[in-house]
């Protein structure tokens, strides 16, 4: 079952908002370095496992700073998120570069950066020769396509019909050519599920890398560093998921490890991995004030933040749990659309949703706002960004990141030359 309690109360938020006027999202830094802890203790039987946090899913440096402490690396898209990798002291090894559509000056700054480079597609090996050089350790992204058994969910989508990875051909030909090229140093990567709660998957997916290994090592007579599984194990968003179990995915993974990789002689091999919502995900909250209630057709509940502090609900229909603070113990007596302000239909935190009665000046927390939330914010409608706390282990607040004003939204107008 799902975590219901929140790591701070009514007193406290409406102190913060004194502050720090909503919406706003907070962070809480004890439970993200116990999770980290814990996730690193659960594999802690691999030499070298390492998580890598996809940089994507929050990209606030007072966040990735902490998990830096508590021995992650980062899963970097995009020069950006190179950037801000770099200036926190992250290099070579501790940076895994997994793009796609990736423009050239990407690959010039992870190869500057000496990033492991996850190459996409066979094509990117002659872009990144050209405009940057050789490295000493490539890796490729396979999609299995109609290989796979079974298929990838929701998020992600099939893996015939995902835009990633290489097929199973291009992998043995994408090795050939960079074994050729003098590289000595090899990983093989894939990530076909995004949010899954299943706990097969994550072995299911070791075990065809495992199998790959096994064969193009065998048939190019190179030899495999790691297997990186991806990302996506999913958190529990709605009250009645169930959180995946770790002590089982690991258990399942070591027993293949040692049938497959140990008994023919392929280890030392390091597993590694980069999930992004799992690290930050149930840790971070969207604090937003009731400004209206309205009655029509249907009954609701106008709030200060809008799709734009988090769009998954309005993109995916995504379930996001809702307290109402200070009203945690009254009946859910109502039926509500919780709704932000842009003029569209889906700008909605909730739909029909079962809550106690609501009143203007309420503030509502919206749960499991960590990841993907802030960083896919965006300024429709001239909305503004909000800001970032951190709710501290000593159970201080600090502002990681200023909400955005009007002179950063007119920054890169141009009213002069009209
Ligand atoms: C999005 C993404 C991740 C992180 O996914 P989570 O669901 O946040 O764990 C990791 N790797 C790649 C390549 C991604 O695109």
């Amino acid at each position: 079952m799902k975590n219901l309690k929140l790591p701070f109360t009514k007193k406290q938020i409406e102190e913060i908002a004194k502050k720090h006027p909503t919406p706003f999202h907070i962070y809480d830094e004890k439970a993200i370095i116990e999770n980290a802890k814990n996730l690193y203790n659960k594999f802690d039987w691999i030499d070298g496992f390492k998580n890598y946090f996809a940089v994507k899913a929050n990209p606030n440096p007072h966040l990735i700073k902490i998990l830096k402490e508590n021995k992650m690396g980062v899963d970097c898209s995009s020069l950006t998120e190179l950037l801000i990798a770099e200036k926190l002291g992250f290099s070579g090894d501790e940076i895994m570069f997994s793009s796609n559509d990736t423009d050239y000056i990407e690959f010039k700054k992870a190869y500057e950066l000496g990033a492991i480079i996850n190459l996409d597609d066979i094509s990117h090996i002659s872009i990144l020769e050209k405009n940057a050089g050789v490295p000493n350790i490539i890796c490729f992204r396979y999609n299995p396509g109609s290989l796979r058994k079974n298929k990838g969910n929701q998020l992600i989508g099939n893996p015939e019909d995902a835009k990633y990875g290489c097929t199973r051909n291009q992998l043995f030909e994408g090795y050939r050519i960079m074994r050729d090229k003098g590289v000595k140093r090899f990983g093989l990567h894939t990530m076909i599920v995004s949010n899954e709660l299943n706990k097969n998957a994550l072995a299911e997916t070791a075990e065809m890398l495992f199998d790959l290994v096994i064969e193009i090592s065998k048939k190019l007579d190179i030899k495999f560093e790691f297997i990186n599984l991806g990302g996506g194990i999913g958190i529990p968003y709605k009250p009645d998921d169930v959180q995946v179990d770790l002590d089982f995915v690991s258990g399942e993974i070591k027993k293949l490890y040692v049938e497959k990789i140990v008994k023919n002689g392929f280890d030392p091999l390091r597993i590694i991995m980069e999930n992004g919502r799992m690290v930050t995900g149930p840790y971070g909250y969207l604090v937003t004030r009731v400004i209206h209630t309205k009655d029509t057709y249907k009954k609701y509940i106008g709030v200060d933040a809008s799709m734009a502090n988090l769009m998954r609900p309005g993109m995916y229909g995504a379930y996001h749990h809702e307290t109402v603070l200070g009203k945690e113990d009254n009946p859910n007596t109502e039926t509500y659309d919780v709704v932000g302000s842009l003029c569209e239909n889906n700008d909605k935190f909730a739909i029909d949703r079962k809550l106690p009665k609501i009143e203007i000046g309420d503030n509502i927390v919206i749960h499991d706002a960590g990841a993907h939330g802030h960083s896919m914010g965006f300024n429709y409608n001239g909305k503004l960004r909000s800001a970032e706390l951190l709710l501290r282990t000593d159970g201080s607040v600090k502002l990681i990141r200023r909400a955005e004003t009007i002179e950063d939204y007119f920054a890169t107008l141009d009213f002069k030359n009209l």
